[in-house]
């Protein structure tokens, strides 16, 4: 089995962007990996010979109901079944309730979780990023995923233990 690394965070602080970025949209064959829930969006990728799965995930905003919980159902399903969990943040937008909401729940899981500052194109990534650090994450990277920057360090610090 391959480690399956899953994207979550709020809507719009741009896992899709990374997913895409990842697995150069490649869809994993999802029949081929047994164990892994199947609706949910997993692609295969590579970074220096090391094969992984990476899982995208719809959303999740720490305070679900309606529409919102069946999203937020399948990212906490997608957390359970992770070796290592990327919780995005956004940079521009600054923390909000629902990243606190969200890093709430991560840390009562027993999981390898890194804090992704993504969107840092542009901008001071270290002072737009010194909020995030009250989140309490010991692992906080900076990254555009849009346009690349930052993802082969995050990769580097993810793979390395897994
Ligand atoms: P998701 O809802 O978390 O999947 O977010 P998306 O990947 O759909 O991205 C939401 C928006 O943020 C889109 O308009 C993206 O183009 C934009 N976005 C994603 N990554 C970056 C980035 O690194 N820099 C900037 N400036 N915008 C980004
Ligand atoms: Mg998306």
């Amino acid at each position: 089995m391959l480690p399956v690394i899953a994207l979550v965070g709020r809507p719009n602080v741009g896992k899709s962007t990374l997913f895409n970025r990842l697995t150069h949209s490649r869809d994993a064959l999802v029949a081929d990996y047994p164990g892994l829930t199947r609706d949910r969006k997993y692609g295969q990728a590579s970074y220096e010979q090391r094969q992984f799965i990476v899982v995208d995930t719809g959303g999740i905003s720490g305070d679900e109901d309606g529409i919102d919980a069946a999203m937020a159902e399948q990212s906490l399903l997608a957390i359970d079944e992770a070796h290592v969990v990327l919780f995005l943040v956004d940079a521009r937008a600054g923390l909000t309730p629902a990243d606190v909401g969200i890093a709430n729940h991560l840390r009562k899981q027993n999981k390898t979780a890194y804090l992704v500052v993504n969107k840092i194109d542009g901008i001071d990534g270290d002072s737009e990023s010194a909020d995030f650090y009250s989140l309490g994450f010991s692992h906080l990277m900076q990254i555009a995923a849009a346009h690349g920057r930052g993802v082969s360090q995050l990769l580097d610090s993810v793979l390395d233990p897994i």
